[in-house]
């Protein structure tokens, strides 16, 4: 079966070439906007009934992590997949600088805390990767301690998996070009002001920099167990609709199911 979005999963040794994928691509759905629209309710209406049923059942685990350059829409991803959802079994993680506190450990200190239990969704919004993203690019750390993370991370969300996680990462892929419109916009409207920071700035003059610790990134840790998605990001309601299915279509596979009433309690009245 599968969703046809699963056109965006990518294989245990599959090449990521960032310049040659389309961001603006929407093959995976037929109709326009209006459409996409339509269906996302639909989906997003699915992932509610699941994720209710997945918390009552409180067996699995549920890890989506997202990653993107500025602007690509992490923020509105979450919002727009999770809408429906109960906030009392979904939680966001967002990471952004490193506290010294979180500096003083190990660098997946800060993210284990936050993993999934028992019949929960966590969402991250940046994750451990920023340690070979960021990290890597701004040359925080040397080449050598970046470098063996690629399989710290495999092992330690192999680990998670092995624990019963299941695990979903998104790379929201936007081009330099509709990065360039989205950060204008920020500047020239009033009410997304509040989302420009000048320290974008110098992350997308470093753009070819990230493409390319992004390509390693997902080149070297998209497993069976927990799969990179690359979701081509320019048009807005493709990249939500395409999240939607996705999460939609991995959560009806755990098959959650309301767990069985309590013994003796068929024709109960309640005085
Ligand atoms: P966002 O840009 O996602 O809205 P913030 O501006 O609060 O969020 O924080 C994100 C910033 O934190 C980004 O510039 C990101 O690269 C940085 N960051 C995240 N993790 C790390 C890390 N481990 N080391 C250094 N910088 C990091």
């Amino acid at each position: 079966m599968g969703t046809k979005f699963d056109r965006y999963r990518v294989r245990e040794g599959d090449k990521v070439d960032l310049c040659e994928i389309d961001a603006d691509d929407n093959s995976a759905f037929d109709g326009g906007k209006e459409a996409a629209t339509a269906k996302l309710d639909e989906v997003r209406d699915d992932i509610a009934v699941l994720q209710e049923r997945l918390y009552a059942e409180d067996k699995h685990k549920v890890l989506v992590v997202l990653q993107a350059m500025d602007t690509a829409g992490k923020d509105s991803t979450i919002r727009d997949v999770f809408k429906e959802t109960s906030p009392n079994g979904v939680h966001t993680f967002a990471f952004g600088r490193p506290s010294t506190e979180e500096l003083a450990h190990d660098y997946l200190w800060r993210t284990h805390q936050h993993t999934p239990g028992s019949g929960q969704i966590h969402i991250f919004n940046r994750s451990h990767y920023e340690d070979v993203l960021v990290v890597r690019v701004n040359e925080l750390v040397p080449e050598k301690t970046w470098k063996r993370r690629y399989e710290h991370i495999s092992n330690f969300e192999q680990m998670l998996a092995d624990e019963g996680t299941t695990i979903l990462k998104f790379f929201l892929n936007i081009s330099r070009d509709e990065q360039r419109e989205r950060l204008q916009e920020r500047v020239d409207l009033r009410e997304k002001n509040w989302k420009f920071d000048p320290g974008d700035l110098p992350v997308r003059a470093r753009w070819n920099d990230y493409m390319s610790a992004y390509e390693d990134a997902i080149e070297k840790t998209s497993t069976e167990q927990a799969p990179w998605f690359v979701i081509p990001a320019n048009r807005r309601w493709y990249r939500k609709l395409a999240v939607a299915e996705i999460v939609s279509e991995a959560l009806r596979d755990l098959d959650p199911r309301f767990p069985p009433p309590a013994a003796g309690i068929e024709g109960l009245v309640i005085e």
